[in-house]
């Protein structure tokens, strides 16, 4: 099943996608359980997509593809090594990633996105599948030499549109050996699989929510694979997840403040 969030009138409302045709959800949310088609809203290419979801936080994992580590020599860490990026990061697929005026470089990262269904706190690992109603395409942007000089990471990862995440929530999804693409301007920059996860999907829910209550709705950005890369206004950045879909946004700088 896949769940998408789009524009109705001057609200938002869920929906399902079956052979590009659009229903709307029945339930107000798609956290309860039960996912059944309402009214037919229209053809895909007629609706205005939105963020599927609405994080309270996202959490994101760095260096969880060894690849990834190397290429910024670091070690791959002994555990899940996570911070924080706001909610106030999020944007839609087709929006614009805007690049603030404090950074020089700018790079995208291509992760696995995983959405949480329901309250989680301290989930067995082998209990974590229960917790997740599906998964997404998602993109940290970072701002490198920020992340670099400021020697911890809210600000380089923080700043408002750095976080696209979308088309879809995908519900039913064996995320075991995905290919996770990232392309700028049509070329291919990151190429890597989910099988080369550090640590995996299951030990990622069990270990975060042994920290803090994930929520529904909530994110969890899975790590990037090598071959992040430097965006420059006028660039169009597309994450592709084999079983999801192609998320994509334009990237523009930032406006000149009055
Ligand atoms: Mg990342």
């Amino acid at each position: 099943m896949r769940i998408i969030r789009y524009r109705a009138g001057a609200g938002a409302r869920y929906g399902l996608v079956r052979d590009d045709v659009v229903y709307a959800l029945a339930e107000q949310e798609p956290y309860g359980g039960r996912l059944t088609a309402g009214e037919r809203v229209g053809p895909l290419a007629q609706v205005e997509l939105l963020a599927p979801c609405e994080p309270s936080k996202i959490v994101a994992l760095g260096r969880n593809y060894a690849a990834h580590a190397r290429e910024h020599g670091a070690d791959v860490p002994s555990e899940p090594l996570i911070f924080l990026k706001p909610s106030t990061a999020v944007i839609a697929p087709g929006a614009a990633i805007v690049l603030p005026a404090q950074s020089a470089q700018v790079e995208h990262e291509a992760e696995l996105a995983v959405v949480i269904g329901r309250r989680a706190r301290h989930v067995r690992r082998e209990e974590a599948a229960g917790y997740i109603l599906g998964y997404t395409c998602g993109n940290d942007v970072t701002a490198r030499d920020l992340q670099r000089s400021d020697g911890q990471w809210s600000r380089a990862k923080g700043f408002d549109t750095f976080c696209p995440l979308g088309p879809w929530i995908e519900t039913e999804l064996d995320i075991a050996d995905l290919a996770v693409i990232c392309r700028v301007n049509g070329e291919t920059r990151q190429q890597g699989r989910t099988s080369e996860l550090i640590f995996e999907v299951p030990l990622l829910v069990s270990h975060i929510s042994g920290i803090m209550t994930l929520l529904p709705g909530d994110v969890i950005m899975t790590g990037t694979p090598a071959g992040v890369s430097p965006i420059h206004a006028g660039d169009n950045v597309e994450v592709e997840i084999q079983g999801i879909g192609v998320l994509r946004n334009p990237v523009i700088a930032a406006p000149a403040l009055p």
